[in-house]
Parts: C-alpha cells; sequence; structure tokens
C-alpha cells in the first residue's frame, strides 16, 4: 500500500512536469495539484496514477493524460463561478479538476454503469458535479448558456448544438463562451478552440495533436 505522502510526493512532481511541458496558467497547476488522481483510478493503476499517461477505467474508456486535462482546462480559461459542461465523465477526474478551479460543473456520460460509479465516487470525495447519463453532443438546454464546454472525447466536428449553448459574448456583461474539442480523426484529432463573439459568429483557434476515445453521438461522433 502506498501512503498519503507517497502520493503527495508523486503529484507535486506531476505539477513539475507540467509547468515544463508548457502549462502556465498556475490557477490550473493549482488544480491539479490539488485533485487526487489515484482515487479516480482503479486501485491496480495506483502506483501509475502520478504517470503522465491515459489509463483504462472499464467499458475499453480511459481517464484522461494529466497533461491533456491540464491543457483542456487551461485553453477553457475558467473563472470562478463559470458554468461549465464536460462531455464524457468518464472517470470524473476532468470534472473534479474543474470543481478545484471553482467552476460549476455539469457534465454528462454515455455509459449508465460508468456514471453510476464516478457520481457515487465524486460524491464521497465532496465535488458537487450535476451529472447525467445520455448523449453530450445534443448538450444541456435547460442549463444553458454555459462559459464553457469541454469534450473529451475525439469528435469528427464541433457539435452545432454545443457551439449554440456557449454564452455569446457581452451576455451579462461577462466573456464570449468557449468550446474546447479534440477534432479529426480516430487516430488523432486537433485541439480546437471556439469564441462565440456573436449569434451566428465564432473565432477559432487550433493547436496541438492528440489521440483520444471516440466521441459516439449524434452530432460530430466518429
Ligand atoms: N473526462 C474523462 C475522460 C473519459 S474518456 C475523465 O476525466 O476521465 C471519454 C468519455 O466520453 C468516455 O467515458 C465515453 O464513454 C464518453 N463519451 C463518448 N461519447 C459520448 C457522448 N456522445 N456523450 C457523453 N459521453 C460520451
Amino acid at each position: 500500500m502506498l501512503s498519503d505522502g507517497v502520493f503527495d510526493r508523486r503529484r507535486q512532481r506531476l505539477v513539475d512536469q507540467m509547468r515544463e511541458h508548457g502549462i502556465s496558467d498556475e490557477r490550473v497547476l493549482a488544480a491539479i495539484g490539488s485533485t487526487h488522481r489515484h482515487r479516480f483510478v482503479e486501485k491496480a493503476f495506483r502506483p501509475r496514477a502520478y504517470e503522465d499517461e491515459a489509463l483504462p477505467i472499464g467499458m475499453k474508456q480511459t481517464i484522461s493524460q494529466p497533461f491533456t486535462v491540464a491543457y483542456q482546462t487551461m485553453l477553457l480559461d475558467v473563472q470562478p463561478g463559470d458554468r461549465i459542461l464536460e462531455v464524457g465523465t468518464g472517470s470524473g477526474y476532468q470534472a473534479a479538476v474543474l470543481c478545484e478551479m471553482g467552476a460549476r460543473v455539469f457534465s454528462i456520460e454515455r455509459h449508465r454503469p460508468l456514471l453510476a460509479r464516478t457520481r457515487d465516487l465524486l460524491a464521497s470525495l465532496g465535488y458537487r458535479v450535476a451529472l447525467k447519463t445520455g448523449d453530450g453532443t445534443l448538450g444541456w438546454a435547460s442549463q444553458a448558456p454555459f462559459d464553457g464546454v469541454v469534450i473529451t472525447a475525439g469528435a469528427s466536428e464541433a457539435p452545432e448544438t454545443l457551439l449554440r449553448q456557449l454564452r455569446i459574448e457581452g451576455e451579462d456583461d461577462k466573456p464570449a463562451g468557449r468550446l474546447v474539442a479534440p477534432v479529426g480523426n480516430r487516430e488523432t484529432q486537433t485541439m480546437w478552440l471556439y469564441r462565440r463573439l456573436a449569434e451566428d459568429r465564432y473565432e477559432k483557434t487550433a493547436s496541438r495533436q492528440f489521440k483520444f476515445v471516440p466521441l459516439i453521438g449524434q452530432q460530430g461522433g466518429l
């Protein structure tokens, strides 16, 4: 059995590594530093919980690599109190990191048994996340608009419905809503950041390449 102290030291090393790899937002680094990733993986994988790698969580799904979580969170530019929708709850780790950033988190997962397990885990760790089973590409209309939407599975395109659930810049005197989504094919995806500047106007920026498990859904599925 590894002690809490060992996990604490490994987590701090992971934070240093994220900083070296280009995560420059100190608030994101602090959130990675305070989220106990070893609680979000199966016991057998706990010794590897603070290595920068994706790990299996059952049902052919994975908990994303820490760098990927930090990178998507940095692009989302989360401010305390922001309403953030996550598509693909999986282990709940990304949702917990968003909670640590002070966001109000909504998250959708298509695998019901996976979500049931994650719901219990998040509650036991004291994270308050609104969770729902279903096709996240259709968003969560009753809770829109969102300050941020993050897709944690690989998409063929940014789902139109999700873009339309973003806050329009200036609404309630707030900045433009952001959508962060890996878009590409089954082998590789490019990370895209969309900002909703007006009803039908978005600013789009592409950055690095990643490899996610596929998004399965009505819009933007792979
Ligand atoms: N954010 C997760 C990553 C999980 S992997 C974490 O931190 O662990 C991506 C997840 O997206 C998988 O659990 C998969 O079942 C889910 N998924 C794929 N397509 C989906 C869709 N259309 N709606 C909701 N969840 C989806």
